[in-house]
């Protein structure tokens, strides 16, 4: 214990933590003592600020040549639920959300990797978004998509980035990083993107001026030591290239998918997870509770284990709830005001890029 009181000393100091003192907050029990930490290293970041923005996820197929074990959202063409969104459906979709939320300032938009379509559907897709909602920044494309239109198109990562940013795309939502250690990778997601060609992705992205977030997907085969060199290799792409808005962590939901025997993660270890991210990401300035995948009532809570970010009011969200999250696919600006000024925090609507767009000092009735 010793040494733990040494490390705690040192994180409350605002030192940089290695893999060894990360190790050691998390396997002590007092959670709280954690909390502590990681709300103060939020609060040096962002304050009272809690943000939310105003976004819709589309989702434009579910058909996929990757099939991994992790995902229950995946299907074969034919299979019963299997969906493709032609361009016009894009249109149509952004052109309703336009007359419908005429607020919303960002689109969210990660897919399967469809076997048919080719690069130029995807080139054209974002084209159309910017067509029909030109000021609403467009975040898509996970690095996983980003090698199979590689794949598909015979281009490098640069190129495929250079065409989609010259079609409007703004940024990347940073996904499919799940844990970056191929032999958890082999084993979850066999036909994906390597750890190395996830690396490459972002850091060629943030090369060529294009934001994107870190994720990781937790708590499925991966061990607590593969989870915080997860973490120490977010930290290290974040010196080098600062080009990370947020991190955000996923609980991995084993309903409908091809991972047997693995049981749901506690609310315990999420936000021991949330917290123990804030302390180890100092370079990071902001950490997302993701209240789809956590639960509303977790993700308020988290908002005292350093998270400073419920993510969005979504829209038709279809990837999470196919594993089986409970969750509504969106909720209200009123609601979202409503529990972070019931943590004593201050409900900032915000821009993608954390621009405040409009400060909630009190509950909207
Ligand atoms: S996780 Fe992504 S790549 Fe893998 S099957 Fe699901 S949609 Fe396809």
């Amino acid at each position: 214990m010793e040494n733990y009181a040494a490390i705690y000393a040192k994180a409350l100091a605002g030192k940089r933590l290695t893999f060894e003192d990360a190790l050691s907050l998390y396997q002590s029990s007092d959670l709280l003592a954690l909390a502590k930490l990681a709300r103060k290293a939020k609060e040096a970041k962002s304050g009272r600020n809690v943000y939310f923005n105003v976004n819709r996820h589309i989702n434009l197929t579910n058909i996929c040549v990757s099939r991994c074990p992790l995902c229950a959202f995946g299907r074969s063409s034919g299979d019963n639920g299997a969906y493709v969104f032609e361009v016009s459906d894009v249109a149509r979709m952004v052109a309703e959300t336009m007359q419908e939320v005429p607020d919303v300032t960002e689109f969210h938009m990660v897919s399967a990797l469809h076997p048919e379509k080719d690069f130029q559907y995807y080139v054209d897709v974002v084209r159309t978004v910017k067509k029909f909602a030109p000021s609403v920044h467009l975040k898509a494309f996970t690095p996983v998509e980003i090698v199979h239109f590689c794949k598909i198109s015979g281009l490098s990562i640069g190129s495929v980035l250079e065409k989609l940013k010259g079609a409007g795309l703004d940024s990347l939502p940073g996904g499919g990083a799940e844990i970056l250690d191929d032999a958890v990778r082999r084993q979850i997601c066999p036909n994906k993107a390597t750890t190395a060609q996830w690396i490459d992705v972002i850091k060629t992205a943030h090369k060529l001026g294009i934001p994107t977030n870190a994720t990781m997907l937790y708590g499925h085969i991966e061990t607590i030591e593969q989870r915080i060199r997860h973490l120490i290799t977010l930290r290290d792409i974040q010196d080098e290239t600062k080009g990370f808005q947020a991190f955000v962590s996923f609980p991995f939901h084993p309903q409908n998918t091809g991972l047997t025997g693995v049981l749901p993660v506690s609310t315990w270890e999420n936000l021991k997870m949330i917290a123990l991210a804030r302390v180890v990401l100092d370079n990071f300035d902001h950490i997302k509770a993701f209240w789809m995948m956590l639960t509303l009532p977790v993700a308020q809570l988290a908002l005292s284990f350093g998270a400073d970010d419920l993510d969005g009011t979504v829209v038709e969200e279809k990837i999470i709830h196919a594993a089986g999250a409970k969750t509504a696919k969106g909720i209200s600006r009123q609601d979202i005001v409503k529990i972070i000024l019931e943590t004593g925090y201050l409900p900032i609507e915000r821009d993608t890029f954390y621009q405040p767009i409009k400060i909630y000092e009190k509950d909207l009735k």
